[in-house]
C-alpha cells in the first residue's frame, strides 16, 4: 500500500481497478532493417494507416450517435489527414531509401510535419501541429502493438491513469465506467479537471510520478476531496473510504430536501447561486440543480474541442441552444479565454516565455479582432432567444475595457446596419482576476455592468504562483489575506456606482470558502453545478453576522494557514457532517 497526494481537482471518492492512459511521447530508436525485410515493413505501415482510418471512422459513428459535433469533425480531419496518401508515401519512401523500421519511418515522417506546422506563420496550419502529434501517438501504437486500454469500449469500472489527459482521449470517457481520474501532471484549471468536474467525475491531479508506481490492474483509491491517492490498499483502507463515499452519498441524498427551497440564510439575506459551465450538454444539470443561471459559460471549448476555428453560426448554435435549455434563466457568456493554458504549447500560434504573462485572455480577443467580433455577433444574434450576460475575461486597465467597449460598440452598429435583431440592454460586466483591476475596481465599475471576480487568476498573479504547476501548488491559495483584501477593494469598489459582483472562481465552489465570501459581502456565488445542493445547504444553516465575524478576522490574519484554520473550525461547528 501506498498513499500519494496531489491537488484534488474534482469532488468525490472513488475506489476501482486502474486503467494506465499512455500520453506520452513514444521514444523510437532509430533502427534498421535488412533488405529482404523491406515489403514487410510496408506492409505494416499500410495494415497501421488502415487500422487508424478504421478505428477513427468508428470513433466519428459513436459521437455522430451522442450529438458531439465538433469531436465528430475532429476525428474525420484526423481520418483524411490518413487517407490522403501523402504521408503513407513518405514513410513508404523512407524504408525504401533508408531501410528504417516502419515505427521510425512513421515517426521522422509526422516529425517532420509537426515541426513544419509549429514553425509556419500561418495560424490555421500552426493550431494543426497538435493534430499530429495525436496522429503519430495512434500510428505508433497501431505499429508496436501498444495495447492501450479504448476508453470508448470500457465494460468495467476504471480508475483513469495518465501522465497527463490529452482532448481526443477526455472526449471519449464513458461516465458510467470512469469512476476517477489520476494524473501525474496537470492542476485544478487543466484541461482534465475541467472535464473531470463537468462529467462529475472525482479526480486528483500533479501526483508527479503515478504512472511510474501503477500498474495495469491495481486497485487505487481517488478522494477528489483531499487529493489523497491510496495505490493497492488495504482492506481496511477500502473499507474506510467505502463508508466515506457512502456517507457522502447520503449526505448528496439528504439534500434532496432542499432542492426546491432557496439559497437564504437562517437572517433571510438571499443569495444568488449560479452555475459554471464547460461544455453546452450541461445546461441539464444546471436546471436539475436548480441553479438561478448560468454565472460563468466558459466558450473555449468552441475552439479545444474542435480542429477548426469557429464560425459565427456555429458560435451562434452553440448559444442558442444553451439559452434556450435554461428556459429564461440568465446565461453569462464569457467571452474567449484563450491563451496560457488555454491552448496546448503546439496549439500555441507563437510561443511565448511567460504565457500567462502574455497575449492571453482580453488582450488576445483585442488583437484578434476578427475572432472576437465573430463571437460577439454571435451572441448578440442569440440574445433575442433570452437572458444573456456578456463577461469580459481578465480586463486590467480601463484602458482595455475601453477597447472592448469601442469594438461592442461598432459590431452593434453593424448589426442595426444589417437589419439583424438583438437585445439593446445585453450587461456587459468584467471578470476582475488580476491586482490591477481589483485595485482600480472603484474606476471600472463607472464602465462595467457587474463584477465577477476569478479568483483562480487573480490568486495566480496576486502571489504570483503559476496556477497549473504542480511543483508550486502548495503555495496557491486563495485563503491568503493578501487575496482577499482583494476581493474586499473589489466589491467595495463595485458600491461605488451599486453594480452586482460576484465570484466564479473556484473558491465559490468549496464549502468551507462559503461563510468567508458571504462575510466579506458577496451575494451571488457561480460554481460548478454539482457544488451547489452543498453550498445552498451552509448558505441555509448560517447567519449573515457570524459570517461577516468569520471574514473581519480574516483580513486581519497572517497568513492562509490562520484563514483556514478559522474557517474550517467555523465551519465544522455548524455542520459537522460536512466537515469531518
Ligand atoms: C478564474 O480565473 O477564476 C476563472 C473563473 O476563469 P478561468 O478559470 O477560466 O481562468
Ligand atoms: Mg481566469
Amino acid at each position: 500500500m501506498q498513499t500519494k497526494i496531489g491537488i484534488p481537482a474534482s469532488p468525490g471518492i472513488a475506489i476501482a481497478r486502474a486503467i494506465i492512459l499512455d500520453s506520452e511521447e513514444y521514444a523510437i530508436p532509430q533502427r534498421h532493417v535488412d533488405l529482404e525485410n523491406v515489403p514487410a515493413e510496408i506492409d505494416r505501415i499500410e495494415r497501421a494507416f488502415d487500422e487508424a482510418v478504421r478505428e477513427l471512422a468508428e470513433l466519428e459513428t459513436q459521437q455522430r450517435k451522442s450529438g458531439k459535433i465538433e469531436i465528430r469533425d475532429l476525428f474525420a480531419v484526423h481520418r483524411q489527414f490518413l487517407q490522403d496518401r501523402i504521408l503513407k508515401d513518405k514513410a513508404i519512401d523512407l524504408i525504401n531509401t533508408e531501410r528504417l523500421t516502419a515505427e521510425c519511418a512513421v515517426d521522422r515522417v509526422l516529425g517532420e510535419v509537426h515541426q513544419y506546422f509549429l514553425k509556419t506563420e500561418n495560424r490555421y496550419i500552426s493550431e494543426r501541429a497538435a493534430d499530429i502529434t495525436d496522429l503519430r501517438r495512434r500510428l505508433i501504437k497501431h505499429l508496436i502493438d501498444f495495447k492501450q486500454a479504448s476508453l470508448g469500449a470500457l465494460d468495467q469500472e476504471v480508475i483513469v491513469v495518465a501522465k497527463d489527459l490529452r482532448p481526443t482521449q477526455t472526449a471519449v470517457f464513458d461516465p458510467r465506467f470512469v469512476k476517477g481520474i489520476a494524473c501525474d501532471a496537470g492542476g485544478k484549471t487543466s484541461h482534465a479537471s475541467i472535464v473531470a468536474r463537468a462529467m462529475g467525475i472525482p479526480a486528483v491531479m500533479a501526483l508527479e510520478d503515478l504512472t511510474g508506481i501503477v500498474q495495469r490492474g491495481t486497485e487505487i483509491i481517488v478522494d477528489g476531496n483531499t487529493g489523497v491517492v491510496i495505490i493497492d490498499p488495504n482492506p481496511e483502507m477500502v473499507a474506510e473510504f467505502s463508508a466515506a463515499a457512502e456517507s457522502i452519498a447520503t449526505l448528496q441524498q439528504s439534500l434532496e430536501t432542499i432542492r426546491h427551497e432557496p439559497a437564504v440564510t437562517r437572517d433571510q439575506i438571499p443569495i444568488v447561486l449560479l452555475a459554471n459551465i464547460e461544455f453546452p450538454e450541461e445546461a441539464d444539470h444546471v436546471l436539475q440543480v436548480e441553479a438561478d443561471g448560468v454565472g460563468l459559460f466558459r466558450t473555449e471549448f468552441l475552439y479545444l474541442r474542435s480542429g477548426t476555428e469557429p464560425t459565427e453560426q456555429v458560435h451562434y448554435e452553440s448559444y442558442a441552444g444553451v439559452i434556450q435549455a435554461m428556459q429564461g434563466r440568465p446565461l453569462t457568456i464569457r467571452t474567449m479565454d484563450l491563451g496560457a493554458d488555454k491552448f496546448t504549447q503546439s496549439h500555441r500560434f507563437a510561443p511565448e516565455t511567460n504565457p500567462f504573462l502574455g497575449l492571453r485572455s482580453i488582450r488576445f480577443s483585442l488583437k484578434h479582432r476578427d475572432m472576437f467580433v465573430a463571437q460577439l455577433r454571435a451572441i448578440f444574434r442569440a440574445s433575442v432567444l433570452g437572458p444573456v450576460k456578456i463577461m469580459l475575461p481578465m480586463i486590467t486597465t480601463l484602458k482595455e475595457l475601453a477597447m472592448a467597449h469601442e469594438i461592442l460598440d461598432s459590431t452593434r452598429s453593424d448589426l442595426r446596419a444589417e437589419g439583424i435583431a438583438f437585445a439593446s440592454d445585453i450587461p456587459v460586466g468584467i471578470m476582475i482576476e488580476t491586482p490591477a483591476a481589483a485595485l482600480m475596481a472603484h474606476r471600472l465599475a463607472g464602465r462595467a455592468d457587474f463584477f465577477s471576480i476569478g479568483t483562480n487568476d487573480l490568486t495566480q498573479y496576486t502571489l504570483a504562483v503559476d496556477r497549473g504547476n504542480a511543483q508550486v501548488a502548495a503555495l496557491f491559495s486563495a485563503a491568503e489575506p493578501a487575496v482577499l483584501k482583494l476581493i474586499k477593494a473589489t466589491i467595495d469598489g463595485a458600491r461605488v456606482t451599486g453594480i452586482e459582483v460576484g465570484i466564479c472562481g473556484e473558491m465559490a465552489s468549496e464549502p468551507k470558502y462559503t461563510m468567508l465570501l458571504l462575510g466579506l459581502g458577496l451575494r451571488t456565488l457561480s460554481l460548478t453545478p454539482k457544488m451547489i445542493p452543498d453550498i445552498k445547504k451552509i448558505i441555509r444553516s448560517v447567519t449573515l453576522t457570524e459570517c461577516e465575524q468569520l471574514a473581519e478576522a480574516a483580513l486581519k490574519a497572517d497568513s492562509a494557514e490562520q484563514v483556514l484554520e478559522s474557517v474550517t473550525e467555523k465551519a465544522r461547528t455548524i455542520l459537522p457532517e460536512f466537515f469531518k
